[in-house]
C-alpha cells in the first residue's frame, strides 16, 4: 500500500559557511528525486523557538565578522574560549525545552543538521524521549578542510556546565558527552563529508566507516543540472560577448576586500596603450547594500556590471571565466562545478581558513590577499597566461561534485528503506526534561 509521507526536519542556521544553501539544496533534491514521498522542513530552530541569544545568532555572526579580531579571539585563544562555551552550554540547556517544542511540532520521521550547533542537543532531546533508535539523524559537514572549532567550544561548555551544576546531571548521560566527540557525533546515523580530508578527521575522531560517507558539498541542483552555453548566457545577462570575465564576489553577506579589489581590476583590466579593455568585471555584492551603492556611483574604464544578492548564481558563474571571493565553501564548490579558476582573496578566521589549501593544492586556483596581486593575475590570465587559465579550470573540473546532494539524499532514502516501513512516531510532548529543571 502506499506509505504514509515522512517529514524531513533540516536543522539549519544562518550564520554563514553557505549552512542555508546547503539545507535548501537538499530540500530541492529530495522534491526532484521523491516528490510527495517526503515533506521537508527547512528550519532555523534556534532563531524560531529560543530566545536570546541563540535566535540572535545571525546577527552576532555579522557582527563578528565585521569584527575579525573579536571572531579571532573567541576560537583561538585559550581563556575566552572556555568563557564562551560556558556561555553557549548554559544557554542551550535553559532553552533545551524550546528545541524539544520545536522537534515535537514537526514530528520528523529523518533529521539532517548541517550546523554544528544543531546535533548535540537535537539528539539529546531524542534520547530523553525515547526516540534515538527510531529517528534517523544525519549531519551534513560545509567545510571543506577543517570544522569549526564550535564542537570543541560545545563539549568544554558542557562539561563546565555540569561541573558547576548548570544542568541537572541526572538528565545528562554523563559518559556519553565525556566520550562524545568534538567535532563529529558519534549519535548519528550517517554523517556526510564533503572531502575525503574532513572524512579522516572524523574517523580519527571516531566515527565508524560505516557511517561516513563522502560525496561532496550539497549544492543547489540547478548548478549541477544547467547545461547552458556561455555565449547564450552572456547574451542573456546583458554582458560583451568577446571580452573574458571576471566574477567578483564575497559571500551573501558580499564581505572581504570587494571594494579594493574592483578598483584595482578597473585599472589593471584595461590596455593603456591600446586604449582599450581586456577583460569585464562582474561584482555580485549579495545582501550588501551599501557596497552596491558605492561601486555604482564609480567610474569605470571597462565594462563593469554591479549586482546585489542574485538567485541566479549558476548563470553569472557560466557566463564568467575565473572568480574572486573569500573562501566560502558554497562559493568554491559552485565555481568547481562550473569550471571556474578561482582567487581567494579573504577567509572567515576558523571556519574557512581548511578551505584555501583545499583549492590551492588541488591546483584549482590562488590565494592572494593583495589587490594589486589579484588584478594582475587576472590580467595574465587575460592576456599571456591564457594556458594557466586553462589549466586551473581543467582542475577545477576535477574538484567538482555536482551530484554530492542527490547522492546524499538518496543514500538517506535508503536508509529510510532499510528501517522498513516508518511507524507513525510516537511523539508525545513530554516535559519530562523541563519540570526537573
Ligand atoms: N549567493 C547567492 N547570491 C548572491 C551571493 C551569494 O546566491 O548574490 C550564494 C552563493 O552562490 C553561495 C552562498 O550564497 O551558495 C554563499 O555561501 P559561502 O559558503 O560561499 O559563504 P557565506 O556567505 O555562507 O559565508
Amino acid at each position: 500500500g502506499a506509505e504514509r509521507t515522512k517529514n524531513v526536519l533540516i536543522l539549519m542556521s544562518d550564520t554563514g559557511g553557505g549552512h542555508r544553501a546547503s539545507a535548501e539544496a537538499i530540500r530541492d533534491a529530495f522534491q526532484i528525486e521523491f516528490g510527495d514521498e517526503y515533506r521537508i522542513f527547512v528550519k532555523d530552530v534556534w532563531k524560531e523557538y529560543t530566545g536570546w541569544p541563540l535566535n540572535d545568532m545571525e546577527n552576532q555572526y555579522k557582527f563578528m565578522v565585521k569584527h575579525v579580531q573579536l571572531w579571532k579571539v573567541a576560537f583561538h585563544s585559550t581563556s575566552p574560549r572556555w568563557i564562551h562555551s560556558f556561555y553557549l552550554a548554559a544557554i542551550a540547556a535553559y532553552y533545551a525545552k524550546e528545541v524539544e517544542a520545536g522537534l515535537m511540532e514537526y514530528k520528523p520521521d529523518i533529521i539532517i543538521s548541517v550546523h554544528p550547533l544543531m546535533q548535540h542537543i537535537p539528539l539529546w532531546v531524542l534520547k530523553w524521549q525515547g526516540l534515538h533508535k527510531k529517528v534517523i539523524f544525519v549531519t551534513v559537514i560545509t567545510d571543506l578542510n577543517s570544522c569549526h572549532p564550535t564542537w570543541l567550544v560545545i563539549k568544554l561548555g558542557c562539561e563546565i556546565s555540569l561541573t558547576f551544576g548548570c544542568i541537572p546531571r541526572n538528565q545528562f548521560q554523563l559518559t556519553d558527552l565525556l566520550l562524545c566527540n568534538i567535532r563529529f557525533h558519534p549519535g548519528v546515523n550517517r554523517c556526510y563529508c564533503p572531502s575525503q580530508a574532513v572524512a579522516k578527521r572524523a574517523l580519527e575522531d571516531g566515527l565508524e566507516d560505516s557511517q561516513i560517507r563522502v560525496y561532496g558539498l550539497p549544492i543547489r541542483p540547478s548548478f549541477a543540472r544547467a547545461v547552458l552555453s556561455k555565449d547564450d548566457l552572456r547574451e542573456e545577462l546583458g554582458m560583451d560577448p568577446e571580452l573574458p570575465a571576471v566574477l567578483l564576489m564575497g559571500g551573501g553577506e558580499g564581505m572581504g576586500p570587494v571594494k579594493k579589489t574592483a578598483i584595482q581590476l578597473g585599472q589593471t583590466l584595461f590596455d593603456e596603450v591600446h586604449g582599450k579593455p581586456i577583460g569585464q568585471l562582474i561584482i555580485i555584492c549579495g545582501r550588501n547594500r551599501g557596497l552596491v551603492s558605492t561601486l555604482e556611483s564609480m567610474e569605470w574604464k571597462i565594462p563593469v556590471k554591479v549586482r546585489g544578492f542574485e538567485t541566479q548564481m549558476q548563470k553569472w558563474m557560466g557566463a564568467c571565466d575565473c572568480i574572486i571571493t573569500k573562501a566560502g565553501p558554497g562559493t568554491i564548490a559552485e565555481a568547481l562545478i562550473r569550471g571556474l579558476p578561482i582567487i581567494l582573496n579573504d577567509y572567515i578566521p576558523g571556519q574557512e581558513k581548511g578551505n584555501v589549501p583545499y583549492v590551492v593544492d588541488n591546483g584549482a586556483g590562488v590565494f592572494t590577499r593583495s589587490s594589486k596581486e589579484t588584478a594582475r593575475i587576472v590580467a595574465e590570465w587575460f592576456s599571456t597566461k591564457t594556458d594557466e587559465l586553462k589549466r586551473m579550470s581543467q582542475n577545477s573540473l576535477k574538484l567538482a561534485q555536482p551530484e554530492a546532494v542527490f547522492d546524499i539524499v538518496k543514500d538517506i532514502h535508503e536508509l529510510t528503506c532499510q528501517r522498513g516501513p516508518l511507524a507513525n512516531i510516537p511523539y508525545i510532548f513530554t516535559s519530562s526534561f523541563t519540570s526537573l529543571i
